[in-house]
């Protein structure tokens, strides 16, 4: 059987370490890290994510200011809201929830935040900082992605990676965090031929497409680590809803390691969010700026040490 490689689990981990960090920011310089987090409009799903972080964030003790603007507001009231998180000193990240209404123009949106404060990573500098494998910050589900593989491979060298989807979100970063760890990365898409026999190849599987069942078990090669980025809502034989991912996860009983869905990468996004937090209230504070993805397999080596 694979082993099922608990997402939940892990998030919890690195929540208790985020928190040990925010104290020990308190107790050096007198400062609690601030996430301010912008929603616009009803969206449900923005709803439910939104309450999420802010109620993770305040159980770990970062400070959550929360901006709920209406359906119609305009483009230049949130930029103008944006200048003002930008320059309060309280706000060490700012997150704006995606999707946006689409009257907006959200790389406009995303590029107006201080690449600083930008603990999404979407900014154009941090998107460019992560292409060179210089400091910056990372966007949080890919760094969930790349925890995840770290709990369970030690050595990345050489290993073949497949990474289903090239979304600027999930599939491209991820794709760029593994090449940074020397595997040998090939990034598939809607439009790849042969993808089965492609995904046949890999190690390494992650899966961001939000397409269920779409990766089936005779695509994955026996001892694969197989990480489920996807979350999609169906209707179950039952007439029920269920969350599930892009793997048809009743067929990788051959696979080395996969996560789960929910309880996966879902609570590592979160977990990586309230990190990046942190991560930016540090360095506003002149602590030395390094890359996430080293500080997470630091991080494995430490927990592996003690
Ligand atoms: P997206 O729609 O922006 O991109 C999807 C990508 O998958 C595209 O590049 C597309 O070409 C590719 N794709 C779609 N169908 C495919 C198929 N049949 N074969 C091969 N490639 C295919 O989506 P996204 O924002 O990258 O999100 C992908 C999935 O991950 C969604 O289910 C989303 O809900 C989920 N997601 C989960 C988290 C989390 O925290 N767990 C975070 C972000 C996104």
């Amino acid at each position: 059987m694979a082993r099922v490689l608990r997402g939940d689990l892990l998030a919890a981990d690195l929540c208790r370490t985020v928190a040990e960090g925010v104290l020990q920011m308190q107790g050096e310089h007198g400062v609690t890290p601030g996430l301010a987090v912008v929603l616009v409009g009803q969206d449900p799903a923005s709803q439910v994510y939104v309450a999420r972080k802010m109620a993770k964030a305040t159980e770990i003790g970062i400070r959550s200011f929360e901006h709920r603007l209406p359906e119609d507001t305009q483009e230049g009231q949130l930029l103008e809201l944006i200048i003002q998180l930008n320059a309060d000193p309280a706000v060490h990240g700012i997150l704006v929830q995606l999707p946006l209404p689409s009257r907006f123009r959200a790389d406009k949106v995303l590029n107006a935040i201080d690449p600083a404060k930008d603990v999404d990573g979407f900014h154009p500098v941090n998107v460019g900082r992560l292409s060179v494998g210089a400091a910056g910050l990372i966007p949080c589900t890919p760094l969930g992605c790349l925890m995840l593989l770290d709990e369970v491979i030690q050595h990345f060298r050489g290993l073949k990676a497949v990474v289903i989807g090239k979304s600027n979100i999930v599939g491209k970063p991820v794709a760029l965090l593994l090449l940074e760890r020397e595997c040998t990365v090939e990034v598939t898409h809607i439009h790849t031929r042969n993808l089965p026999e492609i995904v046949r190849t890999a190690d390494i599987v992650v899966v961001a497409a939000g397409s269920p069942r779409l990766v089936r078990g005779d695509w994955v090669k026996p001892g694969a680590v197989v990480i489920d980025v996807g979350i999609n809502r169906i209707t179950a034989p039952d007439g029920r809803s269920r969350i599930v991912g892009d793997v048809a996860a009743d067929e990788m009983g051959h696979a080395g390691v996969v996560t789960p869905v929910p309880g996966g990468v879902g609570p590592m996004t979160v977990a990586c969010l309230l990190s990046n937090t942190l991560r930016a209230a540090q360095m506003a504070h002149g602590e030395g700026e390094c890359r996430q993805d080293e500080l997470s397999s630091r991080r494995r080596s430490k927990v592996a040490a003690d």
